[in-house]
């Protein structure tokens, strides 16, 4: 039976707007088992008309039959095929791949085999191969490392790995001295006597034509003489010295799985024979991953930091002061409006639904001494109990003072650790006496840790006393100075502390003590009024509450401004942390950004890379790769590159950022969600911008594409 008919096959060369025929109706058949010598001067057409043979090349014109089949309706994955195991071709220049093991060279055919063999069953195979080749001993060698006729002895090795039915040799002996040409040729006659291999030798020598039965002479694109068919051992069966190919042992269901490892490996060896290159590839992803790592981890340690200094002011605080009012133009000074006074903050506290938590509070300043140590601290309070209600400030040591201390302007003092610290060291401060200004009090309590405040201030650098006794005792007496403050009638009797009904926390003078002590024990201005508003929802209804009672009560008539401020922390901290929030998106940004430049630089390499190989890629397709199996390798190496170049990233901007936290004393938070996300944008980055010149390299033609210089 023909294994090989072609009828009038024509090929013509495109060469700017000329057509140059190089096969001019080339009809020729080759029976199978037959051993063919195509000789003919150099230009003649001999290789345009193997590597069409060879299905490599597609003729302009004419048909090619190959065991039956009509080769121009068969698609390019179904010419891969026939590529891979139906047809071995041995090159001139033997087109080994590079820096790549005799052995890999030698079963690379196998890795696109429909068959999918094992990898076990490839390795010994290949291994098999090479001992028939005589290469037993030199199978880990690179091609650099081998010798010419050594090489092609790979090369035949791997074009017989699939056990094909026909051999095509383009000049196998052109780049060997003759000693060794005369055992490849010896070889190669073997093979179709003992094996029954149909094999055509191109070849321009006339010596070499001397070890085969039929000659077919070319000239100028045509065939212009053909020896008599000799005597053909065809149809001989086979003498089992070439070993089938590995079939497939497993599932089908796993041969896809395997499939993908062995383009992982694959991949894994391309990148390894250029690891400067990878690594540099890598660097753009790397850079870009550590910095998004970096800013994630820096900007989560801030944004947490801030989170905890809004915790540590307490539930939605509001701050209320008396401001100085301009009257016609005319400051009024402070005075010259009214105070926040007691009254004040217990209106609030009746009348505005919407706060939790009302304290009012004087300041006061000066050194506190306690045995041989002094201290200023940074804030000295006079308030209530509820002050550490509305500050959500527990005490961890001792107890807080009550509401009855704040009536009695007891001797007392909460103090916070900075101050305990300073004054007492490592010892419990409670029960300690201190001197504030020449007053003793008693440190009953310790106040819990709250560290800095969103604007950097040290909130434990702080003393906090009953408000009368910071009133009374420490700051002495000022009167009130409001109008509106006019004495009150009320009586306060022992009978109405006893009948069940809590006394007014700040009693007011009897019309006895007023008349008895003309310096009267009331007071009525305050510093501050600190209230709750239990949640930042709530904190507008307050404010405008707040604002409503206080307005009315100072008469406050409309279109005049307020004689008194109203700050709301939670929101200030708000600003500062949304202000981080915009720093830490911004230069996230930025780090995106670099991601992508590095995906593009990625792409750029990969393109390179694409053209630098361009001559693997035909020698790869000439073995039988397909379009989707070169595809495939290329954008899994981009994605081994990217995703390589994202744990390196990670791995730095981790570094990066301990380094940050142990040098800068920044805090840092390793965020788990940034690292899945650089995983994932580096993966897809590999993809993206892998795809385009793993695309450009499947669209190679392969005859193109082993042209490549
Ligand atoms: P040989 O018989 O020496 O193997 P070839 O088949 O390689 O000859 O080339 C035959 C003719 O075709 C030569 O004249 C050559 O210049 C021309 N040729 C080969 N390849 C191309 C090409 N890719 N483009 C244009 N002309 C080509
Ligand atoms: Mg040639």
């Amino acid at each position: 039976m023909d294994l090989i008919r072609l009828e009038n096959l024509c090929k013509n060369y495109q060469r700017g707007d000329l057509e140059i025929p190089v096969l001019r109706g080339v009809s020729l058949t080759v029976k199978r088992g037959e051993l063919v010598a195509l000789v003919g001067a150099s230009g003649s057409g001999k290789s345009t008309l193997m590597n069409i043979l060879g299905c490599l090349d597609r003729p302009t014109s004419g048909s090619y039959q190959f065991a039956g089949k009509e080769i121009a309706s068969v698609s390019a994955d179904e010419r891969a095929n026939l590529r891979n195991s139906k047809i071995g071709f041995v090159f001139q220049n033997f087109n080994l791949l590079p820096r790549t093991s005799a052995l890999n060279n030698v079963r690379m055919p196998l890795d696109y085999s429909p068959a999918h063999p094992s990898d076990a069953d490839s390795k010994q195979h290949s291994e098999r191969m090479l001992q028939i080749v005589g290469l037993a001993d030199r199978m880990d060698h690179e091609p650099a490392a081998l010798s010419g006729g050594q090489q092609q002895r790979v090369a035949i090795a791997r074009s017989l790995i699939n056990r094909p039915e026909l051999l095509l040799a383009d000049e196998p002996t052109g780049n060997l001295d003759s000693h060794t040409a005369e055992e490849v040729l010896r070889m190669l006659q073997r093979l179709n006597e003992e094996e029954g291999l149909t094999v055509i030798i191109v070849t321009h020598d006339e010596g070499v034509a001397r070890h085969v039965k039929r000659i077919i002479r070319m000239k100028d694109g045509v065939i212009v003489e053909e020896g008599a068919p000799a005597n053909s051992s065809a149809n001989k069966t086979d003498a089992a010295k070439l070993p089938p190919p590995p079939k497939s042992a497993s599932f089908a269901d796993f041969s896809s799985l395997k499939h993908a490892a062995r383009t992982v490996r694959m991949s894994l060896g391309a990148l390894r024979r250029n690891v400067m290159r990878s690594a540099l590839t890598c660097l753009g992803i790397i850079i870009g991953v550590a910095a998004v790592i970096a800013m994630m981890e820096i900007g989560g340690g801030s944004s947490h930091a801030i989170q905890q200094a809004i915790a540590s002011l307490g539930a939605s605080v509001i701050q209320i002061d008396s401001i100085d009012v301009s009257v016609g133009g005319v400051s009024t000074g402070r005075g010259g409006s009214m105070d926040m006074t007691i009254d004040d903050a217990e209106a609030l506290r009746r009348e505005c639904g919407a706060l939790q938590n009302v304290a009012p509070s004087v300041d006061s300043w000066g050194q506190v001494v306690s045995g041989n140590k002094n201290w200023r601290p940074g804030r000295i309070l006079g308030s209530t109990p509820d002050y550490l209600a509305v500050r959500n400030w527990p005490v961890v040591e001792g107890e807080p003072f009550t509401s009855d201390d704040v009536r009695s302007s007891s001797a007392v003092c909460l103090i916070g650790q900075t101050v305990a610290e300073k004054l007492f060291g490592s010892d419990s401060p409670i029960g300690k006496e201190l001197r504030l200004r020449g007053v003793a009090l008693k440190v009953v309590g310790l106040l819990a840790h709250k560290g800095a405040n969103v604007m950097g201030s040290d909130q434990d650098d702080f003393l906090l006393a009953p408000l009368t006794t910071v009133k009374y005792r420490i700051m002495g007496v000022r009167q009130a100075t409001q109008p509106g403050a006019a004495t009150t009638t009320t009586t306060f009797s022992p009978s109405q502390i006893y009948v069940g009904q809590q006394p007014p926390l700040y009693p007011p003078a009897s019309p006895n003590q007023a008349i008895n002590n003309p310096q009267t024990t009331r007071f009525a201005d305050l510093d501050d009024v600190w209230v709750a508003a239990g949640s930042p929802d709530n904190i507008p209804l307050a404010i405008k509450q707040i604002s409503g009672v206080l307005r009315d009560r100072h008469h406050i008539q409309p279109g005049h401004l307020d004689d008194f401020r109203i700050r709301d922390w939670t929101e200030m901290s708000q600003t500062f942390a949304s202000t981080s929030r915009v720093m830490t998106n911004l230069l996230l940004v930025v780090a995106l950004i670099s991601l992508i430049v590095g995906g593009v630089g990625i792409m750029n390499i990969m393109l390179v890379s694409v053209t630098e190989r361009t001559r693997e890629i035909g020698i790869r397709m000439a073995v039988g790769a397909r379009a989707r199996d070169i595809l495939r390798q290329f954008l899994v190496e981009a994605l081994v590159l990217c995703l390589a170049g994202g744990l390196a990233g990670i791995v730095l901007g981790r570094t990066i950022s301990i380094i940050v936290t142990h040098i800068l004393h920044w805090a840092t938070m390793t965020s788990v969600p940034a690292i899945v996300a650089a995983v994932a944008v580096s993966a897809s980055v590999g993809i993206i911008f892998g795809y385009y010149p793993a695309w450009k390299a499947s669209r190679l033609d392969p005859i193109q594409a082993l042209r490549y210089e």
